[in-house]
């Protein structure tokens, strides 16, 4: 006997397109089913109502890959490869912009800055030699300059005096962003059911019968796997694994030296003003075998560690308090590469969306619509 009540049955029955995660591509990609095909029935379900997605939980950055990570990039992979995954990040973010415009989204074009530490002029140095390469790389992108030296020293941050400004970053209310996109989905005729959990799953010569934790089967044509960090909970081999992200937000300081988003130690230290509250999070390169986790605790280390970092390197001498604290799980591989495509007959996925995915979301929402129609496989 199924634990749903016979209504509930019928809500999960007679499903087209079932999609499994409520986070920004999950959303977003439904939504462009029930667009394309206005007579399916699509429906997103989602283990955790809030509280689960890194569309929640991250700190809203627009941002498409600083200098240094373009850089380190370009060496690990190739020229292409890396301006590729730039080019989807920056048309993933046009496509939130021209769809829901800078207001709805909270935008602030403060332009973002690359901050390096005050030891490692060498470090700094080698990328602030490359802008003109990376400048000229970019280009096709931007039509302009993407990287401009600056004055770090300005800032008042006890860091390394040059820097790099980003112009076309900036930071966006993550909140916003998540209700519009939400919103949008609802209004096209998309279904979400949250508290749901999928366990497993067989695909079937007719479709896909998915397990639920709570007992139960939905019946659908066919499943699309939006779990981006958690996919290795139901795909074991997927070549994604999870990244914990701790971020933590200070109390209200009355006032910063400084507005704006801002990179550090390669990506890896990553802090913004939220009015006169800072947000910091990262600092994972200290500990990658114990972040790579879907624990969603924060830890004393890394709040230390961050802490430590505002009062000595952010606002150096200033003693802060951090009110919020929490983490997020990304989905993250070697290939940075979102992994798009069909896993079986009726199973597509959509998953591994690095530490920029709000920026790769709806550029990843159109090319799951793409793989559906051609059919390509991953
Ligand atoms: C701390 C942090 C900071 C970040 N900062 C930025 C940033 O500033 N800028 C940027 O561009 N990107 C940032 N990111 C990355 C970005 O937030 C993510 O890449 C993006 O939100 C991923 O969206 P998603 O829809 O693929 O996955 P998610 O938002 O993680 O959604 C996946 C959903 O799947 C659900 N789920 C998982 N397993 C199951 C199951 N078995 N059954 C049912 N539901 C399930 C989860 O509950 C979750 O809601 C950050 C991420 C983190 C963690």
């Amino acid at each position: 006997m199924t634990t749903f009540s016979y209504w509930e049955q019928q809500c999960l029955d007679s499903v087209d397109w079932v999609v499994v995660g409520a986070g920004l591509v999950g959303l977003q990609s439904a939504r462009k089913l029930k667009e394309s095909f206005p007579q399916q029935r699509v429906v997103v379900i989602d283990a955790h109502a809030l509280g689960g997605a890194a569309s929640l939980r991250n700190a809203g950055f627009v941002c498409f890959g600083s200098a240094g990570e373009m850089l380190d990039e370009i060496e690990r992979t190739s020229e292409s490869q890396a301006l590729s995954l730039y080019n989807k990040r920056f048309q993933g973010i046009q496509r939130l912009m021209d769809r829901y415009g800078h207001d709805r989204l909270g935008f602030e074009p403060t332009g973002g800055m690359e901050v390096f530490s005050a030891q490692e002029a060498d470090g700094a140095e080698r990328v602030i030699d490359a802008l003109g390469y990376l400048n000229g790389l970019v280009r096709s992108v931007h039509g302009s300059d993407a990287f401009l030296l600056c004055d770090a020293a300005k800032t008042g941050m006890n860091v390394y005096q040059k820097g790099i400004v980003a112009p076309a970053e900036g930071g966006i209310q993550t909140h916003l962003l998540y209700r519009a996109v939400r919103e949008d989905a609802i209004a096209q005729g998309v279904e979400i059911y949250e508290g749901i959990r999928v366990s497993g799953w067989e695909d079937t010569s007719v479709g896909v019968e998915v397990s639920l934790a709570q007992g139960g089967v939905i019946r659908a044509s066919r499943m699309l796997i939006c779990t981006n960090g958690f996919t290795r909970d139901l795909i074991p081999t997927v070549a994604v694994a999870p990244a914990r992200g701790q971020v933590f937000v200070t109390e209200s300081l009355g006032s910063l030296p400084f507005q704006g988003i801002y990179h550090a130690d390669q990506g890896y230290i990553y802090f913004r003003s939220l009015g006169d509250r800072l947000l910091i999070g990262g600092g994972r390169n200290r500990d990658f075998v114990g972040e790579e986790t879907m624990d969603m605790d924060v830890t004393k280390p890394f709040e230390q560690y961050l802490k430590t970092y505002v009062e000595t390197v952010i606002l150096p001498g200033k003693s802060v308090r951090f009110e919020y604290g929490w983490s997020g799980i990304m989905g993250m591989d070697n290939n940075r590469n979102p992994l798009i495509g069909w896993h079986s007959d009726h199973v597509c996925l959509a998953v591994r969306m690095g530490g920029m995915g709000v920026a790769l979301s709806a550029w990843v929402a159109e090319e799951v619509l793409n793989v559906v129609r051609d059919d390509k496989g991953i």
